[in-house]
């Protein structure tokens, strides 16, 4: 089968906004994406980045790159969509800034009105599907764009339990209020990525009807709660 082709896309910041201590939500205009069909709740892109000490500055144009600086590749960072608006062709982005280290964090962080990134996508493939009843959600800080998502397109007649674990009390940031929905925060208070998470969705009563699982953050969390719902409570995958 030929690779799939990757769709270069761009987009132009026109908004930014602190949305709490570790969060920045980036507005772009992105007019490729005007009448594109973008059907899930966990929609990413893969913005792409000038590596450190690159001989070339964002938009990053990765044909014209390896043609004329191929010892500088670019480098891709993955966000996902909090929202999409494919009728103004437009995207929102939730940053996690961690600091000056890394490239997407400290763009974030800098980035104002005017500023240009190229990206690949959107890729994604899952979206609360109406057949569940129920639903359990569960992420940092990065996978909440995704779950925030989910909440405002959860079924009509579904209900869902959403696990946000954040840094501390100081760190929670607005989610949507939806009827039939139980958010619970978990506060990492200097405990590893992913301890709380695991605590939580562990201790937490798993419904009787169909449930459908959502759950992302650090991999040694993931590798736990995947053991602990598909062996020791033998979930169907
Ligand atoms: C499908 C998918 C969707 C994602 N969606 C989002 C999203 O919507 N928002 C988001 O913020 N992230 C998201 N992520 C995670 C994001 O892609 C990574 O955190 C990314 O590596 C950050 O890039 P960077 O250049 O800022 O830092 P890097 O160059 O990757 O890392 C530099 C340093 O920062 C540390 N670091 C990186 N990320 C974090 C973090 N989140 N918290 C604390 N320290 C960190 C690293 O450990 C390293 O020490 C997603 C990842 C995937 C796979």
């Amino acid at each position: 089968m030929p690779p799939r082709q990757r769709i270069l896309r761009h987009a132009t910041v026109t908004r930014t906004e602190r949305i709490s201590p570790q969060l920045i939500r980036l507005t772009l205009d992105s007019p490729d994406l005007v009448g594109a069909e973008l059907p899930f709740t966990d929609h990413y892109v893969k913005l792409l980045f000038p590596p450190p000490d690159a001989p070339y500055a964002h938009p990053v144009d990765p044909e014209q790159v390896s043609a004329e600086f191929p010892e500088h590749p670019p480098m891709t960072r993955t966000y996902s969509l909090r929202h999409r608006d494919t009728i103004r062709g437009t995207i929102a982005l939730d940053f996690v800034t961690h600091g000056d280290t890394g490239l997407a964090s400290p763009w974030a962080l800098q980035a104002k009105p005017g500023d240009r990134i190229n990206y690949f996508g959107p890729g994604g493939a899952w979206r609360p599907d109406p057949s569940y009843k129920h639903f359990i959600l569960a992420g940092d800080e990065a996978a909440s764009p995704a779950i925030c998502a989910a909440l405002e397109e959860l079924p009509e007649h579904a209900d869902a339990t959403a696990f946000f674990e954040v840094a501390d009390r100081s760190a929670v940031f607005e989610v949507p209020q939806v009827e039939r929905v139980t958010i619970v925060w978990l506060f990492r208070d200097g405990a590893p990525y992913g301890h709380k998470l695991a605590q939580a969705v562990r201790a937490t009563t798993i419904p009787t009807g169909r449930t459908s699982w959502f759950v992302h953050g650090v991999a040694e969390m993931i590798k736990d709660l995947r053991r602990y719902l598909f062996v020791e409570r033998t979930i169907a995958k």
